[in-house]
């Protein structure tokens, strides 16, 4: 049987500079907020951020706020309220942990950043349905009841390949956005400013997919649970000159560690992939229960989702609408188990974690036999967890840690 030992993970040293990066990213954005300087806009985490930038707005991404909420396991408590005003507790709980903080007058941020009282106030909420209907829903919410415009794209879903057609449409949508937004910020849209920011998200996105890329070495020098912390800098700074900083003091430290034969998890005997979204509130436990058993989750999908190879400087509106057009979500079943395949294969991974989430479908992808076509292609066993991203109702800890321990125990004797 595999043993649970005392295997922790290696603290990450860059940790703090980020952490430093993230706080004036905060800051500025309540600054932006309460004095008025610069106008806000909300975006969900895989809107056209680059345009809102672009176009000099501070931009905040209630997904973060909501993950933040998840993390400092407050949302349990605040997804009730939600519910209370007609929000179901099977739909997003990062919609209905954001409003219900909200309803509660709450945030993660007063406690992390004295000085923050609240979330920015909004000047615009964005939205791409790229990912689900709920974001809509979630700032159509906030519009009406802040009484602030919501203008967004709506995408095609289940895509199998992204066609001309496709993209001719959203990147028309995205088009669609700038005369409102010119209205709001008061400023025309400059192009140059644009694909400047493009470059730099793809910068960014060719840094963090390096990141990302050195856990194939073995030992791997960084896991899953790393990642969902040091993609902050990806979704909510992409698109600046901090998070290309960023990820090259990240990298440089990871290069180190391979070269030095250094992994995250001593003793990595197990490589694991994880399917679906974190289970925020029990990252340390969940990190903790795997290197414990000497397994590294060393790749995901949701990770690799803020890797955009499309973006070019020199077609900015429509590179945004490819790259937002390819993200894993959208896709198909036939292309999604074609990527994780070849994850498999990079990683070179032991056994597969699919994250049930209960009130997230779209990132739940064990319901429509994936698992199990997926392990009749690779022979690669696969283990689904029930769970939750915020609402931690939805998980059983204890039922999570003995199917774990039986996982890896499988995988042992399958050494
Ligand atoms: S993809 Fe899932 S977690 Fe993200 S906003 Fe949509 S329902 Fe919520």
């Amino acid at each position: 049987m595999a043993e649970e030992g005392k295997t922790v993970r290696k603290k990450i040293q860059a940790t703090d500079r980020m952490n430093k990066i993230m706080a004036d990213y905060f800051y500025g954005l309540n600054e932006a907020a309460t004095s008025k300087t610069q106008k806000v806009a909300w975006c969900t985490s895989v809107g056209p951020a680059e345009l809102l930038r672009a176009m000099g707005f501070a931009v905040h991404f209630p997904e973060n706020h909501a993950a933040m909420l998840g993390a400092t396991r407050l949302s349990t408590d605040l997804i009730p309220a939600a519910n209370a005003i007609g929000y179901s507790p099977d739909i997003c709980s990062y919609l209905t942990a954001d409003i219900g903080a909200y309803l509660n007058g709450t945030t993660p941020l007063a406690k992390a950043y004295p000085g923050i009282e609240s979330v920015p106030r909004p000047d615009v909420l964005i939205y791409n349905t790229n990912q689900c209907r709920d974001v809509q829903d979630w700032f159509a919410w906030y519009a009406k009841e802040l009484g602030v415009p919501v203008i967004g794209i709506t995408s095609p879903k289940n895509v199998n390949e992204v066609t001309t057609a496709h993209i001719d449409d959203v990147a028309r949508q995205m088009a669609d956005l700038v005369p409102t937004l010119e209205e709001i910020s008061g400023a025309r849209l400059d192009m140059e400013r644009l694909r400047e920011t493009v470059a730099l998200s793809r910068e960014c996105t060719e840094l963090w997919k390096r990141v990302l890329e050195t856990a194939t070495a073995a030992p791997a020098p960084l896991t899953f649970f790393d990642g969902t912390i040091h993609m902050g800098p990806a979704v909510v700074l992409r698109g600046t000159r901090e998070a290309i900083d960023y990820y090259k003091v990240l990298l440089a430290e990871l290069e180190q560690r391979i070269a030095a034969g250094v992994g995250a998890v001593e003793e990595e005997r197990h490589r694991i992939y994880w399917d679906g979204m974190p289970v925020w509130g029990r990252l340390r436990q969940h990190s903790e229960l795997f290197s414990g058993l000497r397994a590294n989750v060393i790749a995901s999908t949701y990770c690799s989702s803020w890797i955009f190879p499309s973006f070019d400087e020199n077609d900015p509106l429509r590179s945004m609408a490819k790259a937002y057009l390819e993200l894993f979500i959208v896709r198909s079943d036939a292309y999604k188990e074609t990527y994780i395949q070849e994850m498999l294969q990079k990683f070179r991974i032991d056994g597969i974690i699919y994250h049930d989430a209960k009130t997230c479908p779209y990132n739940s992808n064990s319901r429509y036999g994936m698992p199990q076509r997926l392990e009749a292609a690779t022979g690669i066993p696969s283990l689904v967890i029930s769970g939750d991203l915020n609402d931690l109702r939805c998980v059983s800890d204890e039922q999570t840690k003995t199917n774990v321990e039986a996982f890896i125990e499988q995988l042992e004797e399958g050494k």
